[in-house]
């Protein structure tokens, strides 16, 4: 069997933690970081922002999925919200007759393979059509 006990607790060592020795809210009431539903978070928004590592903080919190409280200056709700917000970049598929019509699509002149993938499939699509009548 199984001994629970000996599963090890998973850890985040390969992520750089050490920009926590800087942290501002150390020694601060962790509850202000972590507010139930409804409580206020600007008083751990102030202790954010002049954290001098709140960017590796924030990037931290944006690493690990799921992390709730304020982290970087954000809330749980707001780091959803920037993951959900990233702009997707359209998959493209340069140097075909697909790509071509995504720039067209996008309003956006062509880039070269795109060009002559158009160009090669238009000039193939006229050679079948003189050859079947
Ligand atoms: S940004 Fe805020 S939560 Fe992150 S380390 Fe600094 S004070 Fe703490
Ligand atoms: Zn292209």
């Amino acid at each position: 069997m199984h001994d629970p006990d000996a599963i090890p607790e998973p850890t985040f060592d390969y992520i750089d933690t050490s920009w926590m020795d800087n942290a501002n809210c150390r020694g601060h009431d962790t509850n202000l970081f972590f507010p139930e539903r409804g409580d206020e978070v600007a008083a751990a928004k102030q202790v954010c922002e002049p954290c001098p590592v709140k960017a590796e903080c924030l990037a931290y919190a944006l690493a690990i999925p799921g992390t709730s409280g304020i982290w970087g200056g954000t809330s749980g709700r707001e780091r959803r919200q920037m993951k959900a917000g990233k702009p997707r970049q359209p998959r493209r598929q340069h140097g075909t007759e697909t790509g071509y019509k995504q720039h067209l699509r996008q309003g956006e002149p062509p880039c070269t393979p795109c060009r002559a993938a158009n160009t090669a499939a238009t000039r193939r699509r006229k050679h079948n059509k003189d050859q079947n009548g």
